[in-house]
């Protein structure tokens, strides 16, 4: 999916290092980083963030290096990094590799093995020329490649707060996890309006859940959970009002495929994110209702894959097909109750139980002030009173 993003500007970066870092390094280096993420395809916000923890982690000063001389690289009285002379796991051949081949970059590329590797990655001959691996465009593509080499489980990391994990998959160890989750705890977002850029809804999932638990007609709403149906993004069972689920239930039985959702039920909030994408053609989002009056936001329309050889099945059970414009949605046309207006409401008593002194009208209506609330709401959901 085509995505446009706003890109961090070196100030932004300078939040998430401590003072001590050289913001001359920050302004000179980072625009090199920035593109060699971006050329590897992993220049949206959550990999960015890793790449930036990675560096405070392993070269704090911002700025590609050379390994440190210490007791692990080099006897006392001997030669430079001597003691990687023989360390045949790294690929070196004895005297003056491990000198030659020492930890450089933002990542420490080390050993004959990684830089004949990575050299023919980048089409670099860093065999040739190892203190390449210091060059800012070079040492910011080695950062990427790592980066993007480990793409999928990092994801998994990050997206389950396994930081630990995520560093242990570039560096092997523990080395600078205090910097590195520091790093990512300050660039997470906190507020409904830090998400945006974020392109996932899934992030104010939290939020979300809470003002789906204050709901009155609440019961209206069911969580599907089927063999054959499956969420896209991974972050909630698809909710749906309980006629539409049977419905849906019953022409994927039909058809007896696996049906993929990418999205069902939306809270007012993620169509808030979803409708600002849309208008500012963030996200590959075309078009979307204003929030609650998007049938999502009462748990009565789906956009799912491979709708084509899907419509007949759902169009037999009470799913019509929107049509050739936004080509994955279906509408349940077959009965329902319009909760759009409920699930504002719960989301204004929520806010005013935990901000007394700027209190919202509790109309169930979504106006300036109710969506000002949503920007300003915690995404991971209000805390919880003791
Ligand atoms: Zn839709």
């Amino acid at each position: 999916m085509a995505q446009t993003q706003e890109k961090l500007t070196a100030a932004e970066v300078a939040d998430l290092f401590p003072a001590a870092t050289p913001r001359s390094n920050i302004n000179h280096y980072w625009p090199y980083v920035q593109t060699a993420l971006e050329e590897e395809g992993i220049g949206d916000p959550a990999m960015v963030l890793l790449a930036l923890a990675t560096i405070r982690a392993e070269s704090e000063g911002f700025e590609p290096i050379d390994e440190h001389l210490s007791a692990w690289n080099t006897e006392p009285g001997g030669h430079p990094y001597g003691l990687y002379d023989d360390r045949h796991d790294l690929g070196n051949r004895g005297a003056g590799d491990g000198e030659a081949f020492r930890g450089r970059g933002f990542v420490q590329l080390t050993g004959r093995d990684n830089y004949a590797r990575y050299g023919q990655q980048l089409g670099v001959d860093l065999l040739e020329r190892p203190d390449l691996a210091n060059d800012p465009e070079v040492a910011a593509h080695l950062l990427a490649r790592f980066l993007k080499e480990h793409e999928a489980p990092l994801r998994q990391a990050l997206s389950s707060n396994n930081l630990l994990a995520a560093r242990q998959l570039v560096n092997g160890g523990q080395h600078g996890l205090d910097r590195f989750s520091d790093t990512i705890q300050r660039g997470r977002p906190t507020t409904v309006a830090d998400t945006r850029r974020l392109c996932d809804t899934g992030t104010i999932a939290g939020l979300s859940s809470q003002v789906l638990e204050r709901m009155e007609s609440h019961g209206a709403l069911v969580a599907i959970d089927h063999p054959l149906i499956h969420i896209e993004g991974a972050h909630t069972t698809p909710w749906l009002q309980a006629e539409a689920a049977s419905d849906l239930i019953a022409a994927v039985e039909e058809r007896s495929e696996p049906l993929i959702i990418n999205s069902a039920l939306r809270t007012p909030m993620q169509q808030h994110l979803i409708r600002q994408q849309a208008q500012r053609r963030e996200c590959g989002i075309q078009a979307a209702a204003p929030p609650p009056f998007s049938n999502h936001n009462s748990g009565l329309a789906i956009d799912i894959q491979d709708s084509g050889d899907w419509r007949p099945y759902l169009e037999r059970h009470g799913w019509q097909w929107l049509g050739a414009w936004d080509p994955m949605h279906f509408d349940y046309t077959a009965g329902g109750e319009d909760l759009g207006s409920a699930q504002v409401l719960a989301f204004q008593q929520l806010w005013n139980e935990h901000n007394p002194k700027a209190p919202l009208i509790e109309d169930g209506i979504w106006g300036p002030a109710t969506a000002a609330a949503v920007e300003r709401s915690p995404a991971a959901g209000f805390p919880e009173k003791a």
